[in-house]
């Protein structure tokens, strides 16, 4: 038996299982913001054994789904340049404007390769040394921190052809906006596994204390997600809002605070863009002023236009918890996996996208 046995072990899941629906006074509305958190319920059988009681609302945890329209024009834009763009595969066959993506810009012509690292890309400016290479930085505090060290190598090494279009985002400022919203009523938060290693669990007190909304960092494993819904139930019925680090074999309280400092050290946040949740401030990340050479908004003098939402497409209603994939018009019939109209589809991580591999 591995350490995951532990955390898959039906016994233990059946317990939890038992206890949160014999504990539970009343609904539990909770709201998962990490797209790992989003497959791993579906894929777990999670979902299918929760009683109706136990509402589950995916959030905005898809970094691919949440990338605005404009910032896709954005990469579409950069493609028609004389320029090598380098991205994660995910971004590949996100629909822009005239549902043209990335994959049929590189059809056509564009020079768009597929890569696994930031740093696979600084090589690629290496070994084209006449070419400008662009790597498209999405995504939230996860993969910001790595993207960053890129840049901070690319300026030690003198590589001056290689530049970043960044579009980060970042978590805590979106739940602020998300339970701002009087709609949505949520009432406990699943927060990320992945992005609480980096920041550690200080950000989200906001949580508890300015919304009164109790949260838990949780890992990705069957009884990880049940333990902390567990959580939720007897905080409720203890009278206690916390936010809770459930997930310490993986995230300490403090974070990461070497990758924050690189983090911080070549990015400054900013107002962001979200798919359809619209500009929140202070959620997204730019390049500082001192590594300009290495910002391809800049290097290519380049600026986000408006541009028309897919027509049709309910992402925003998904990503914001307003609206279940299925109930999406598109959903399963002009919609699929194979033919995605949205961005919450074509990503492995989208809610609709998992909605249709596991509930179809
Ligand atoms: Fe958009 Fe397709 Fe999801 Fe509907 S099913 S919200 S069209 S991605």
């Amino acid at each position: 038996m591995n350490l995951f046995d532990n955390f898959k072990d039906p016994q233990l899941c059946k317990t939890l299982l038992a206890r949160i629906h014999a504990e539970l006074d009343g609904e539990l509305r909770f709201m998962e913001v990490c797209g790992t958190h989003t497959v791993s319920i579906f894929r777990s059988g999670v979902r299918s054994l929760l009683s109706d009681k136990v509402v589950h609302l995916s959030g905005p945890g898809c970094p691919v789904c949440v990338t605005h329209d404009s910032e896709v024009a954005a990469f579409l834009e950069l493609a028609g340049k004389n320029a090598i763009i380098t991205t994660f595969g995910d971004l590949m066959r996100v629909p822009g404007p005239e549902k043209k993506t990335l994959k049929s810009a590189q059809a056509e012509g564009a020079r768009v390769k597929v890569v696994y690292s930031p740093f696979d890309a600084l090589k690629i400016a290496q070994d084209n040394p006449h070419d400008k290479v662009v790597f498209l930085g999405v995504g939230f505090e996860t993969t910001a921190p790595a993207i960053a060290a890129t840049v901070k190598v690319a300026r030690e090494q003198g590589i001056g052809n290689f530049s970043v279009l960044c579009f980060h985002k970042l978590v805590p400022p979106a739940l602020d906006a998300l339970v701002g919203d009087p709609e949505l009523q949520v009432q406990a938060f699943l927060l990320p596994g992945h992005v609480s290693a980096i920041i550690g669990v200080e950000p989200y007190r906001f949580l508890a204390s300015k919304h009164g909304l109790p949260a838990v960092v949780a890992g990705f494993e069957p009884v990880d997600i049940l333990q902390a819904l567990y959580m939720f139930v007897t905080m409720r019925n203890e009278g206690k809002v916390e936010v809770v680090n459930a997930y310490t074999r993986v995230v300490s309280d403090e974070g990461n605070p070497k990758a924050v400092s690189i983090m911080n050290e070549v990015f400054s946040s900013c107002d962001a863009l979200w798919r359809g949740i619209g500009l929140i401030p202070g959620s997204g990340l730019t390049i500082r002023d001192e590594y300009a050479d290495y910002d391809a908004m800049r290097v290519f003098d380049m600026k986000l236009h408006d541009v028309p939402e897919i027509k049709g497409c309910r992402c925003g209603d998904v990503l914001k918890g307003k609206m279940s994939p299925e109930k999406c018009p598109l959903f399963g019939k002009a919609c699929t996996p194979a033919s995605p109209v949205g961005p919450c589809m074509v990503s492995t991580e989208g809610s609709c996208a998992a909605y249709y591999k596991y509930r179809i």
